[in-house]
């Protein structure tokens, strides 16, 4: 089976030592990115780590795919223990970073300890160089990467940073790529913040000696599809169903008032294609989907907002003004934030304060949100932790704030939240494509968790080879199967194993049943959980069995 090569580079900021040790046969079996990356946390961070202490580690892996030049590539992971939901967490981001990651020969990037002082980290094929960068102190992205520019040639493709809010320990703080790019959530920039590393820098020329063999047939063929495609998507990105979502009850406004905006065609895709103003894409990527956009009266230009934004940062906090929400985009991008958390967590103050619509006071807010000023130091907390003080309802799962596509309308999606093994999110398992579809009926719970496992299990293998979900068209099972030299079965059982993976150490710390939750109801929903549990061949309290994963983690390196 194809798998990423190379080995797995510990750096230990703390102690400013970097080790490479062969995992050889864990990529045999786990491929690359999210599910290696899972096996190694599984094995190697504490079940009892403090999120913000130095035995959580972060990952950065690549997987084989990111050594070929087909569209949809242009992708890495990100895994960790998170400060939001206090369980494992995988992110997942686009840009120019995975080029420059594989060229340093290694698969996986592990970051553990505390740095006493504010480091750059830089990786390069012939060693690692620590670079205390106090003057950073405080430093946006952009501003980091300018450093980063000027003092090593080195522009933003080749580096991860943080902003404001990692360094301030926001818990949804995102770590940046490319200034624009969002390993977004779970807040795996505050466990950079908490180690004291501002950066990271990728540089090499080693590709070579980590080369895997990709087969040319399907890779050029996707390539073309891509480049010839007229998808709307390539004209209006992921904005581009903002209105049909809409129409369909599934853009939560106003703080989960309505389920419906009445100005959602001012924030949606006509209105961001009105703005955009170039191509813009990922590595190796003819698709070519992201959305340079520009605003010359306001002097506003940034890249996107990509739909989940137009939704939190637009109908969630009642703003109907596309410029509004791509200040937004670009104060969370600087600052370094999730735009989906911050937003909702933004929203909520708006809910409390009864101030819908004030988009002058949400950028306020997302700023002091960043420096932890004043109100912004519990708002930074996540809306979790502050809904009480604002006296509002809880709209999280698991400490996650919720991205679009209401699951009171798409209740397989609802479900999908309530289990997902980091929270509200959307991308773990995708139930609203066969919904909003009609492929699956959106009214109901019961019958939908076979299809539910088999999605999550599919979008881990996605993140694993690494593809970018908007190429599930072009990328099918057979040309995965063909991709991967394994048949589709193969690759849905890596996926299982990941997922019960991240499942056993979130049982490990606490969570089970009582934490697959929704804060409102949907039907049949304890039935429908039961029946998830049952797919899953896990316990009804929503636990896995220690020996399934131990028996399963036989090839994963131990820290000590
Ligand atoms: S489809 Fe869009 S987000 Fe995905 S890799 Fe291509 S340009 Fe990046």
């Amino acid at each position: 089976m194809l798998h990423a090569n190379g080995p797995l580079l510990t750096v230990d900021v703390g102690e400013r030592t970097a080790t490479e040790t062969s995992i050889e046969d864990l990529l045999a079996d786990t491929v690359g990115g999210r599910a290696t990356a899972t096996a190694l946390a599984h094995e190697r961070i504490p079940f009892d780590a403090d999120p913000f202490g130095p035995e959580n580690r972060a990952y950065l892996s690549t997987g084989p795919l990111q050594q070929s030049r087909m569209s949809f590539t242009g992708r890495m992971n990100m895994t960790g223990l998170s400060p939001l939901t206090d369980g494992l967490v995988s992110t997942n981001a686009g840009g120019y970073l995975s080029r420059n990651f594989v060229d340093t020969a290694i698969s996986v990037l592990e970051l553990t300890g505390k740095s006493d002082e504010l480091l750059a980290v830089h990786v390069t094929d012939s060693g690692v160089e620590f670079e205390p960068v106090p003057e950073l102190a405080g430093a946006t992205v952009p501003e980091t990467s300018d450093y980063m520019n000027e003092h090593h040639g080195l522009g933003p493709e080749h580096c991860i940073a943080i902003g404001p809010a990692g360094e301030n320990l926001v818990r949804f703080a995102s770590v940046m790529t490319f200034d624009s790019r969002a390993f977004g959530r779970g807040g795996l920039g505050a466990v950079l913040g908490s180690k004291n590393v501002k950066c990271v820098t990728f540089e090499g020329d080693a590709k070579a000696t980590v080369e895997v063999d990709i087969p040319n047939s399907p890779t050029t063929d996707v390539h073309r599809e891509a480049a010839q495609s007229d998808d709307l998507m390539r004209r209006q990105g992921t904005t581009g169903s903002t209105e049909f979502i809409n129409d369909n009850f599934s853009l939560p406004t106003r703080y989960f008032e309505d389920y419906e905006f009445e100005n959602a065609d001012r924030i949606g895709g006509d209105a961001v294609e009105e703005k955009k103003d170039k191509k813009g894409a990922c590595s190796a990527c003819a698709y070519a989907c992201k959305l340079p956009t520009r605003d010359e009266d306001r002097g506003v230009e940034t890249e996107g907002p990509e739909f989940e934004t137009v939704y939190s940062f637009g109908s969630l906090q009642g703003v109907g003004d596309i410029v509004d929400v791509m200040q937004a985009n670009d104060l969370c991008d600087t600052l370094g934030m999730d735009t989906i958390s911050a937003g909702v967590t933004v929203a909520a103050y708006l809910a409390g304060e009864d101030e819908f619509g004030n988009a002058e006071l949400a950028r306020e807010i997302t700023e002091r949100i960043a420096h932890r000023e004043g109100i912004g130091d519990l708002l930074a907390e996540g809306v979790a932790r502050c809904h009480d003080d604002l006296g509002v309802d809880d709209y999280t799962v698991k400490g996650m704030e919720f991205a679009a596509h209401d699951g009171r309308v798409l209740h397989g999606q609802g479900l999908s939240y309530a289990v997902a093994n980091r929270g509200a999110d959307h991308m773990y398992a995708g139930m609203l494509g066969l919904e909003y579809s009609g492929e699956l009926d959106p009214e109901g719970t019961l019958g939908k968790a076979e299809t539910l496992v088999t999605l999550e299990n599919h979008n881990v293998f996605r993140d694993t080879g690494i593809i970018c979900a908007f190429g599930g068209d072009y990328v099918t099972e057979d040309r995965l199967e063909a991709l991967f030299d394994a048949d589709y079965a193969t690759l849905l059982d890596i996926g299982a194993r990941t997922v019960e993976r991240e499942r056993h150490f979130n049982n490990r710390r606490g969570l089970d049943r009582d934490d697959d939750r929704l804060p409102y109801e949907i039907p049949d929903f304890e039935n429908a959980l039961t029946e998830y549990y049952d797919a899953r061949g896990w316990n009804h309290d929503g636990t896995v069995a220690d020996r399934a994963v131990v028996a399963a983690g036989s090839a994963v390196p131990s820290a000590d």
